[in-house]
């Protein structure tokens, strides 16, 4: 159903299709399944245990029977806890192909959409992190194709080169205009009937609940894991911006697995703080960080949080740039350990008996986090094959010609028809 109060009844599937209900809510499941603890007997590895705590999201939906094969595609790279410090923990969500969580999610939906098996193209504007995983995780797949634009000259190299090393069914077009322009454009892209027709477009935004299912397998497994070796419900400390990580993490909770408090990490931009400390919600604008993938002013998926009522156990605390450079730094000093500056808002907030959340690889974010800590950062093996890939993208005026054109001829280079 919409956070909206409409669409009551709408399978899963159409709903991830959708992404937006039609009433411009934000899809959430009727209500959250309850499980025990026995539920999960030996279940252990994080695979198997997602596959019990999603088929009920899943029942009677048409992609129940490819549920346990989306899973095993989609989850196929390590989740380590890692010891931090005495009864604090470390969860590495960046050991996918991307080296960021929203791998977690990017996958799971691309293998969604894919297994649907209709044609169509997804379009993501992006500035960043986002479209890197979405083309990473939809290349390849046989139905689905992805149409990448990202603004000229407004993002690093890095980033350019991570949007740009990709063929087959995922187009990228360097857009003459800044990412505001990107994302207009796409809007205008959406709203032109005859290329809707022909392309079916659809989006793959974190506000779609077939990401946001997903991102509550990884709370799940670690929860479990953590509870069966010490007998105590860790704390989850969790870095968030548009409240998605969050939200997967207080959903969790309810589903009945072992986690006590919640305590939730943003940046400067301090919107979910200022609400669990006055109980009002005024978004804002945004204000730019050095843990940029965090910097929303008004998080959209706050919608969803109130949806299913205030929950207890649960507090929020903004952390400046200045604490973000002195914990990456301490953190190296003291356990050795390199940390990028989205994590290093939960590091900052760690207790005993916590699980602390980390969201990318810091060789992300190296022209931050090297200088603090005066070391040069190794690139893990995923992300350094994806830099040598052969670049190949287009670059466009924000014009529905200059568009059509330049897909046309990447397909007919490509061979598709
Ligand atoms: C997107 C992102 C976050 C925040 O995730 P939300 O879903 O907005 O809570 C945190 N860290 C990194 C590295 C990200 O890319």
């Amino acid at each position: 159903m919409s956070t909206r109060g409409k669409a009551f009844g709408v399978p899963l599937s159409k709903a991830i299709l959708m992404g937006l209900a039609p009433d411009g809510g934000l899809y959430v499941p009727q209500t959250l399944p309850r499980f025990r603890m026995d539920d999960f007997g030996d279940t252990r590895s994080w695979q198997e245990i997602s596959l019990k705590m999603l088929l009920p999201f899943f029942e009677r939906d048409q992609l129940e029977p490819m549920l346990e094969e989306i899973i095993n595609a989609s989850f196929n790279f390590p989740l380590p806890l890692v010891e931090f410090e005495d009864r604090i923990e470390v969860l590495e969500l960046f050991h996918g192909p991307t080296g960021a969580f929203k791998d977690v999610g990017a996958r799971f939906l691309a293998r969604c959409f894919d297994s649907l098996g209709e044609n169509r193209m997804i379009l993501v504007a992006t500035s960043g992190d986002t479209g890197s995983a979405v083309a990473s995780a939809f290349h390849g797949l046989e139905f689905t194709s992805v149409s990448v634009f990202f603004p000229k000259g407004k993002i690093s190299p890095f980033q350019e080169q991570q949007l740009t090393c990709w063929d087959n069914n995922v187009y990228s077009f360097r857009v003459r205009s800044d990412f505001d322009g990107c994302q207009k454009f796409v809007k205008e892209l959406f709203s032109d009937q005859n290329l809707n027709r022909k392309y079916a477009f659809s989006s793959a935004n974190s506000i779609n609940i077939g990401r946001l299912l997903p991102q509550c397998t990884y709370y799940a497994f670690a929860s479990l894991d953590y509870y069966r070796r010490k007998g105590i419900k860790p704390k989850f400390v969790v870095p968030t911006g548009n409240m998605g990580n969050a939200l997967a993490c207080i959903w969790t909770r309810e589903m009945g697995f072992p986690i006590s408090d919640i305590i939730l990490a943003t940046n400067a931009n301090d919107t979910i703080p200022t609400y669990f400390r006055t109980g009002k919600f005024t978004p804002k604008q945004s204000v730019r960080t050095i843990a940029n993938a965090m910097d929303v002013g008004n998080p959209s998926n706050m919608e969803r949080f109130l949806h299913f009522g205030n929950p207890e156990k649960i507090k929020a605390e903004s952390i400046p740039d200045e604490k973000i450079v002195e914990t990456i730094r301490s953190t190296w000093q003291e356990k050795g350990m390199i940390i990028d500056p989205h994590t290093a808002t939960a590091v900052s907030l760690a207790e005993p008996n916590s699980i602390v959340v980390s969201t990318a690889h810091p060789s992300k974010f190296k022209e931050i986090v090297e200088p603090i800590v005066g070391t040069e950062i190794d690139i893990p093996l995923q992300l350094s094959k994806m830099l040598e890939r052969p670049v190949n993208f287009k670059e466009i005026d924000p014009s529905i010609p200059q568009f059509t054109q330049a897909l046309e001829s990447f397909r007919s280079e490509r061979g598709q028809t």
